[in-house]
């Protein structure tokens, strides 16, 4: 599917990163490169032509601690490493490197599918980092350790293990056929609608949270759901999981988290009046696919 974060072509090495002689190893390869991040939510790009900036980790091993690399991966017969760099250290950092500092859902429309994948992996599991800390469990501190991928309680009694989360999240374009059923946030600038979409909660299905959230969001009763794939969506930590199905009833009722939800024509989503999601997203592909007919 041609959307931003997916098509990451990335060998995770679950397993091998648990050994921490195999990590060292990966870390002592000279011709290893390291994705930099501006706390967990900007990533460093190069110019002119805007990729993904990889430092050559040599050029890092002596300015920044072992312990501040995330191991991300092997990509063609590359190791890849993630940095995230503290407030005072990134302006000199930018200047030397000669990268600028983008946040990732814009980076996200302009770097190729893939590298957007890098960088959504690196930056969700920076995220987790920042906010794993502390074990909730026992309250004191974490030590990272997997190259990065899991966090334990220092404290030895405890040893609670905490390792980065994902959140479901559904994300349908109801039909009746004829008309395609979207929704307006309160935040959103007025006439941007998308497909309705919302978290799924514990004891739930999918097709349980497709059928809930519809209801929720717009008084309106689906039957059949149809699965048709998934987005990562770092932001911070979700995975989209796109859903089509069929409207049961006709009449809007319009949710209290909602400004608008209305039944739109495709002749309506075709003509430009409305503002549809930006191409990179998967609610986009869900209209596209269904202004295409092959729903
Ligand atoms: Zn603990």
């Amino acid at each position: 599917m041609d959307f931003a974060f997916v098509g990451g072509l990335l060998e995770r090495n679950g397993e091998s990163r648990e050994d921490a002689s195999w990590l060292r190893a990966r870390f002592d390869d000279d011709l290893a490169h390291v994705i930099v991040l501006r706390g967990s939510r900007d990533v460093l790009i190069a110019r002119p032509e805007p990729r993904l900036l990889r430092i050559p980790l040599p050029l890092l091993r002596d300015r920044f601690d072992a312990g501040r690399f995330t191991y991300l991966g092997e990509q063609d017969a590359n190791t890849l490493f993630a940095l995230s760099l503290r407030d005072d250290e990134h302006d000199e950092f930018l200047a030397i490197h000669q990268a600028v500092a983008t946040e990732l859902r814009a980076a996200a429309m302009n770097l190729p599918p893939h590298e957007a994948g890098l960088a959504a992996f690196a930056s969700s599991l920076k995220y987790w980092q920042s906010r794993s800390r502390h074990c909730g469990v026992c309250g004191a501190h974490t030590l990272l350790s997997a190259g990065g991928h899991r966090a334990l309680c220092s404290n030895a009694s405890c040893g609670a293990a905490f390792f980065p989360r994902t959140d479901p999240c559904v994300i349908m374009l109801v039909h009746d056929g004829d008309r395609a059923l979207l929704g307006r946030q309160p935040s959103w600038p007025e006439g941007r609608y998308s497909t309705l979409a919302g978290f799924v909660e514990p004891g739930e299905t999918l097709e349980d949270a497709v059928r809930r959230e519809t209801f929720e969001e717009a008084g309106i009763r689906v039957g059949d759901c149809t699965y048709i794939g998934s987005q990562p969506w770092p932001f911070p930590a979700s995975l989209m999981l796109g859903f089509e199905a069929k409207a049961l009833s006709d009449d809007i009722r319009i949710g209290a988290e909602m400004a608008d939800v209305r039944w739109f024509t495709r002749e309506e989503l075709r003509n430009g009046s409305v503002k549809l999601s930006p191409r990179f997203s998967i609610s986009r592909y869900l209209i596209d696919r269904w202004l295409e007919g092959a729903a």
